[in-house]
Parts: structure tokens; sequence; C-alpha cells
């Protein structure tokens, strides 16, 4: 048997045996995000404090989420006006939440998926994820990785703002519309192919930007740039017609 030291009655959140935080540097690291500033920031800070290299910055975070994960949160938010349930919610893009991920790579859900996703055991998994990262011996891969799929990510609602822990994950109701978009439009203007740049699969817009003569490095968000750039000149611009509607770029 193996005996792992994880007590916090002593002030210290033990990592991965080998990186121990105070609970004290714990808590400055939640209240420093709680208050828009990142951990790498706050550990920038504390390294030019202490004239002192510390651990690569991701360690450090997966640390602080492995000591988040191992704690209980209390989540009773509720709004002074309308309580747990708001009458109107306005929507808005959470950019930091943002990650790239090639559309590619994203299996198509079970057909009889219909958006249904248990929210508990979505965040609980993550949370797996978080604590497994602990117990790893160099160069071991993670069992417990969340990868993000159609049928397997849920939104976040508060247990007193949800009507149930089955909550809905309309993503793959995009898929479904990209894949039968291939009526040609007529009525199609430069910015509307512009948008329709950002649908298309990596390989797709690597194919294009080799026929349009432009360079193929980069992430695929710069390609995507550069052939909105280049749709200015009207041969590129019929290229990327065709690509995206497969009809005739008149
Ligand atoms: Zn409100």
């Amino acid at each position: 048997m193996m005996y792992r030291y994880q007590e916090f009655t002593d002030g210290i959140h033990n990592f991965n045996d080998h990186l121990l935080l105070s609970l004290h540097l714990c808590v400055i690291l939640r209240n420093a995000l709680q208050n828009h500033t990142a951990v790498s920031r706050v550990m920038s800070i504390l390294e030019a404090t202490a004239k002192a290299k510390f651990p690569s910055k991701d360690t450090v975070l997966h640390a602080y989420l492995h000591f988040e994960a191992l704690s209980s949160h209390v989540y009773s938010y509720t709004c002074i006006n309308c309580g747990y349930y708001p009458k109107v919610v306005i929507m808005d893009l959470h950019k930091k939440g943002v990650f790239s991920i090639p559309f590619s790579e994203i299996a198509t859900p079970p057909s009889d998926f219909k958006g249904d996703t248990n929210i508990v055991s979505f965040w609980e998994s993550v949370t797996m994820e978080m604590i497994g990262r602990g117990f790893l011996s160099s160069g071991r891969k993670n069992p417990f990785v969340v990868c993000p799929s159609y049928d397997c990510w849920a939104p976040w609602i508060g247990p007193n703002t949800r009507k149930s822990d089955i909550v809905l994950n309309t993503e793959h109701a995009k898929l479904q519309k990209t894949k039968s978009c291939d009526v040609p439009d007529l009525d199609v203007t430069e910015e509307r192919l512009g948008d329709e740049l950002f649908n298309l699969k990596v390989d797709a817009v690597r194919k294009l930007c080799k026929e349009c003569g432009l360079d193929t490095k980069g992430s695929r968000m710069d390609i995507v740039l550069h052939l909105r750039t280049e749709m200015q000149n009207r041969s590129a611009y019929d290229k990327i017609f065709l690509q995206i509607w497969g009809a005739s770029g008149g």
C-alpha cells in the first residue's frame, strides 16, 4: 500500500509529491483569478519579488487546479433582482474560455444523440482530469483526460438555477447544418463568403490556400485571415466561392 500525504492542516497542498503549495498561495491565486488576474501573472510577480525561478507556470497552474478540484465549493450565486431564475438572459462570448481544436478532429456524435448531457458527471470528469495530474509519474499520459466532443461537453449552470442535472448541448446541430449546406446561394456577398471560410475544415482551408498561392503555415485562424484579405483579388474570390458552395463563381 502506498501512503500519499494529502493533509491540509499543516497549511500545505501536495500536488505531485514534488511540488507543494502553501494554502496561503492557493488562496492568493484564487483571489487573483476572482479579480481578473491570471495565475501566470501572479507567478511572474512573485518571481520578480523573490528574485528566484519557480516551477513552470503551467505546472503551478495544474497544482493550483489540483487544489481547487480537491476543495469543496458552494455555488449559491443569485441575482438581487431576479433571484435564481432571470426572466431574460443575455448571451455573450466568453473569449477567455475559447480554445482551438480542429473541426476535423471532433467525432460525429451517435445518431441517437439528442443533446442531453449530464452536467454533474461531465464536470466531475473534468475534476478527475485535474486530480489525475497529481498522480502521474513523469512521461505518463493522464488516463482521465477529457476530450471535447459533441456528445461529451456540458455548459455550466448553477445548481439552483438549472431545472435538472440533464442539460442541453446543441453544438451538434451546427454540424448537421454545415453538412447540408451544399445548396448554391445566389445572393452571396463577399462578407458572407468570408464568414463561411471560418466553417471550413482545416484541411480544406490549407488546400484553398495552396491553390491561391498563399503561405499554408500558421494556425487555422492565420490562414483564414490571409484568405479573407486575398478575396479582394478576383481569381482568389472565385476559388474560395467554388470551394465553399461548389458552384461556379459568377
Ligand atoms: Zn438579474
